[in-house]
């Protein structure tokens, strides 16, 4: 499958990674939308929310608590976790990423 997301989960593409996980991994955004932009995700591929089952309960919830050590790591106080849905919700990577955004702060204080 030519999955972008895959390939990086895979090593066969480079990314500035941050954490790994036995099912997940984290890796800064090539094209930043906020001071500190990362995406969080499951090393299976699942092409989006809309295609998760209930099998994959457990892993969502890894995927966010990921997020979270994702986030202490990079000493954000405050920030946003968003998934884009679909094309139309936004979404042009087919392949299921949690978007970290912040940094906001540092520009504010
Ligand atoms: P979305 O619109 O939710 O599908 O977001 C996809 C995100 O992936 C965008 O913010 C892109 O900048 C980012 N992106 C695409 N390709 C790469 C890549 N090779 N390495 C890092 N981030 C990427
Ligand atoms: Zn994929």
């Amino acid at each position: 499958m030519d999955c972008i997301f895959c390939k990086i989960a895979k090593k066969e593409v480079p990314a500035e990674l941050l954490l790994e996980t036995g099912e997940t991994l984290v890796f800064k955004d090539i094209h930043p939308s906020a001071p500190v932009h990362y995406l969080v995700i499951t090393k299976k591929h699942i092409s989006s929310v809309a295609e998760i089952t209930e099998g994959d309960e457990a892993l969502m919830g890894h995927l966010i608590h990921t997020a979270k050590t994702a986030a202490e790591k990079l000493g954000v106080s405050g920030y946003k976790l968003v998934f884009n849905v679909g094309k139309e919700g936004g979404q042009v990577v087919p392949h299921i990423h949690l978007h970290i955004l912040g940094g906001w702060a540092t520009l504010v204080n």
